[in-house]
């Protein structure tokens, strides 16, 4: 036999468990070269002026990337950490070490569509294979009911389909050694060469976020098994503050730390050891939402990123980048949105709620074009995900797959069923907090006695309402 020496390109799948790309390479081969690249164009100016990967999101990614080098160290490997466009650089590595196969993920859309595809081709002109892997979603690819571009275009259907006719596939063992051979592994890049600063810990974050195998594993033992919350998770998953009324998995699957088949393990033990109900079962319920955008991204292709999104509506969006710097500042004069806003720009992480209300007063208060929305969340969400990001931004702006016309949310009606006592804006906007009651999320139809009252002065303390909201 053939001594086989194979390449592991690790993507957005950052870990050692349930990794089909890594598992297969360990078994196929004599000795892997695990390598990460670090893509500058991820990290480029988009023509807002936004950077494309902000320091939160940046932050996450490096420390995830670490732990990954740290684990292959464990196991007797390391990670070559790459920085360019790895087309470019993966096919001269695999050169230079004499490499026979490279193993990967598939992605789903264009821009990572495009550099997969170069990469085959560069390796393909050097005779050397490569082997691709479908491993982002709970159901594979190959085991739907349905081909791929037939993906039924309302979720209620695509999930009544999956759950009748589709099985989620065992996850894959963790290997337990990998023989690599002895090169130069490279150094982790700092943030500052891609003009980041490193973001400070918010002391008002639900949780401390840190990217990474070990943190990601180690949040579902504590959000299951410790602190007992799965078997409430529906009733509180529409929370705002805390750390646990949901289960804050989405980073750590954004960046594959987590695998969704293994959290569907542990949901599964969870209901056998613990309890089985409504609960346990929303939290797949939600996986499948994650599944349903990436294969609706398949089958859509370039359209989720564009202005009509997957229908054919009309484009009479506003593009006034002084409005829009409200809404991403947090200064719209509308508390639930500015401090969900500021939240996000402190800590990377909004809730579900959260994103559905400030989305929706962007596209339906303001009018502006949604693909400013979603480029800000790509660029400061540590969670984004491109299908997840794109395809819930055409849903909330109506150019997605949503039955229903209308997804016009009443923020006041918003805020009085999940924020009555105004908890959630005493916490990210304290100069409101004099403000009694309910009356702290409308500020703007107190008298001049009671803002002063209250020390508050619109225009001053806080800013006066940029657009007058329906009341509650
Ligand atoms: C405008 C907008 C943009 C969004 N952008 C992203 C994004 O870039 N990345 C992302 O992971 N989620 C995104 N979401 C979905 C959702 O808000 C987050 O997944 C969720 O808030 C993450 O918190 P959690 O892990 O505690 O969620 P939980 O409530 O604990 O849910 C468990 C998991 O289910 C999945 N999930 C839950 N809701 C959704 C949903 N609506 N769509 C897809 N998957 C879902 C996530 O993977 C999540 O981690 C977006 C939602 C909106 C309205």
């Amino acid at each position: 036999m053939n001594y086989k020496r194979l390449l592991v390109w690790f993507r957005n799948d950052l870990r050692l468990h349930d990794h089909a790309a890594l598992f297969s390479a360990v078994e196929k081969g004599d000795e892997i070269i695990p390598v990460y690249c670090f893509d500058p164009r991820q990290f480029k100016s988009l023509d807002l002026g936004i950077p494309k990967t902000g320091s939160h999101r940046a932050k996450f990614l490096m420390e995830s990337v670490d732990n990954l080098k740290k684990k292959l160290k464990e196991l007797g490997s390391d990670l070559l950490v790459l920085e360019g466009h790895p087309e470019e650089l993966i096919p001269k590595i695999a050169r230079e070490h004499g490499v026979h196969g490279v193993y990967f993920s598939e992605e789903v859309t264009s821009e990572e569509k495009k550099v997969e595809e170069a990469l085959e081709s560069a390796l393909w002109k050097l005779g050397i294979e490569t082997f691709t892997f479908w491993q982002s979603t709970l159901f594979h690819m190959e085991d739907l009911p349905f081909p791929v571009n037939q993906t039924p275009e309302v979720f209620t259907q695509f999930r009544k389909e999956c759950e009748k006719f589709s099985k989620i596939r065992k996850t894959y063992p963790k290997p337990q050694k990998i023989n690599s051979p002895n090169i130069n592994w490279g150094k982790m890049p700092l943030l500052s060469k891609y003009g980041l600063e490193k973001p400070a810990n918010s002391s008002q974050a639900v949780i401390v976020f840190e990217g990474g195998e070990d943190e990601g594993i180690r949040r579902l033992q504590t959000y299951f098994w410790e602190n007992d919350c799965l078997k409430t998770y529906k009733e509180t998953r529409n929370g705002l503050l805390g750390a646990d009324y949901s289960s804050k998995f989405s980073a750590w699957l954004a960046l594959g730390c987590l695998s969704p088949r293994f959290i569907y393990e542990e949901v599964k033990r969870y209901e056998r050891e613990r309890k089985k109900n409504q609960s346990t079962y929303w939290l797949i319920f939600e996986l499948i939402w994650r599944d349903y955008f990436r294969f609706i991204a398949k089958k859509h292709g370039n359209k989720i990123f564009q202005v009509s999104g997957i229908k054919n509506t009309v484009d009479n969006w506003v593009r006034n980048e002084q409005l829009f710097q409200k809404w991403t500042e947090g200064n719209t004069g509308i508390p639930f949105i500015d401090a969900n806003m500021r939240e996000l720009n402190a800590t990377g992480f909004m809730s579900n709620r959260g994103r559905q209300n400030v989305a929706s007063f962007l596209v339906n208060d303001l009018n502006i074009d949604w693909r400013w929305g979603a480029a800000y969340f790509e660029s400061q969400l540590i969670d984004y995900d491109v299908c997840s990001n794109w395809g819930n931004w055409m849903y909330v702006a109506g150019v997605g797959n949503d039955p229903r016309e209308n997804r016009y949310f009443n923020i006041l009606k918003q805020a009085h069923n999940y924020d009555r006592k105004g908890e959630y804006i005493r916490h990210w906007i304290p100069e409101l907090d004099p403000i009694q009651g309910f009356d702290i999320h409308q500020p703007f139809e107190l008298s001049t006695k009671q803002l002063k009252e209250s020390g508050v002065s619109l225009g001053g303390t806080y800013p006066h309402p940029m657009v007058k909201i329906p009341k509650f």
